[in-house]
């Protein structure tokens, strides 16, 4: 058994609902259960309609629901009609209720949200049919069982994990079912949602419940590069990259999967492959459990742009304790995340990304110390196994930064990740000579 999750724009259409029944099609033999986003910009255009109501404009919340209605009519086959009405009829209460109510409690963000999800299983399950697979629905609220963190749910796995044994696997033996990602309910009934872009997560719960043999996300992208394609064209795709090296590299732009989302499956060990529904014969990127060894000391590099770095300099953190608490104490009262710091005896150099709050937390930083900042910085993160035990590394990463001058590098615990700092108009050049140097010849286990 595989499970197989399409993201919104894969379902967006008739047209790309066809595109994602040949694809099952051809995968028939491995027993595919399928997890499904809402049809293209459908949960943000119910956030909007709900947005509407709350604020007392029922005229526009009723005409934008009039057009996501027509909307999914005109993207699905006709033996859709009933269950389209139906929903919507029921929909329309629910902006009724909002615009009385002129608040958005979290257990009406949920159920609104949940139509999306609700609807695209059953649109998907009915143009299944009609290309000739045999296809059920089945709802994901009555199976995902969750706590009651609205927007936000957890699963219950135990729980969630039975009800998928009992209910989907014998289903998914003579068919091939299709289920809503992003959605579940509290053991007491009540609409939830895993947060947005939750479909993932429904995959990797489902395939985690169901003991598949591999979690398929597809998408639109042959997987994960050596290299951010925006920065540097020319990367080679990652053909297998650990959950761990995959976590690392999350933070930065590498957009294709939130690796939190697929923790279920990796504590069952079952591989994830991101794949890409436009050009469904590329093998993509396998995600395992396992570390991944290779022949070149890199995987990936990844990078982030606009990065601010904030260097606090002080005599008084000499031999001092609670130095660092203090400062940390700064940022977290500001919610700001800090992402990379180094230190030393006397200074902090520390990397934000979040310049909402840079004043006011400047003003605070220099009645402990003196501060300086600079704007405009990129982070270049490389990553791969074992960074930091191959001896050499070093000193050919540096060699291939040339003359550009690096101005923070941290190394991780977890030793799969060097990290460094150069302004932002050396990123280009940087990361271009990295490149070059790092995969001049490839591990073929490892890379295409
Ligand atoms: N439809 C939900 C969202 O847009 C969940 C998902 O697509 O993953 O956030
Ligand atoms: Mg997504």
């Amino acid at each position: 058994m595989i499970v197989m999750k399409f993201g919104g724009t894969s379902v967006e259409s008739t047209l790309a609902i066809a595109k994602v029944a040949a694809i099952v099609k051809d995968r028939l033999a491995q027993r595919p259960v399928v997890v499904v986003s809402a049809m293209g910009k459908t949960t943000n255009k119910l956030l909007e309609i709900a947005a509407s109501a709350v604020a007392g404009d029922r005229v526009e919340a009723f005409r934008m629901l009039a057009a996501l209605e027509a909307f999914h009519y005109a993207e699905s086959p006709a033996d859709a009609s009933e269950i389209i009405a139906s929903h919507f009829q029921e929909l329309s209460a629910v902006v009724e209720e909002l615009v009385e109510l002129k608040e958005f409690p979290p257990q009406y963000v949920d159920l609104v949200s949940s139509y999306g999800e609700r609807l695209s299983s059953h649109i998907v399950a009915l143009t299944f049919q009609k290309l000739g697979i045999d296809a059920v629905q089945v709802d994901s609220r009555a199976v995902i069982i969750t706590d009651r963190r609205h927007a936000q749910a957890s699963p219950l796995y135990t729980r969630t994990y039975a009800k998928l044994e009992a209910q989907v696997k014998p289903l998914a033996q003579k068919y091939v079912v299709v289920m809503g990602g992003f959605i579940g309910s509290t053991q007491d009934g009540f609409t939830t949602t895993l947060g947005r872009g939750g479909s993932d997560f429904t995959g990797a719960i489902v395939g985690a419940g169901l003991g598949a043999e591999e979690i398929q996300i597809w998408t639109d992208v042959d997987g994960m590069l050596t290299c951010d394609p925006r920065i540097v064209p020319g990367g080679h795709r990652v053909k297998v990259i650990s959950f761990a090296e995959a976590a690392e590299l999350a933070y930065f732009g590498a957009k294709v999967l939130h690796p939190a989302t697929v923790v279920p499956a990796m504590e069952k060990n079952i591989p994830v492959l991101i794949l890409n529904s436009k050009n469904p014969s590329s093998e993509g990127t396998r995600i395992v459990a396992d570390r991944v060894p290779c022949a070149n000391p890199v995987k990936s590099i990844a990078c982030k742009q606009g990065i601010t770095l904030v260097n606090i300099v002080s005599l008084r953190m000499l031999m001092a304790h609670g130095f660092l608490h203090r400062i940390f104490d700064i940022f977290n009262r500001y919610r700001t995340p800090v992402d990379v710091v180094t230190t030393s005896e006397v200074s902090v150099s520390l990397t934000i990304d979040n310049k909402d709050n840079l004043a006011e937390i400047c003003e605070e930083l220099r009645q402990i110390a003196e501060v300086n900042v600079e704007e405009n910085q990129a982070l270049i993160c490389l990553v791969g196994d074992a960074i930091r035990e191959r001896p050499g590394v070093a000193l050919s990463i540096f060699k291939a930064m040339g003359d550009v001058n690096v101005k923070m590098i941290s190394q991780s615990a977890s030793s799969l990740n060097l990290t460094m700092l150069v302004a932002g108009e050396d990123l280009k050049k940087a990361v271009s000579s990295l490149h070059n140097h790092l995969f001049a010849t490839l591990d073929a286990a490892v890379f295409d």
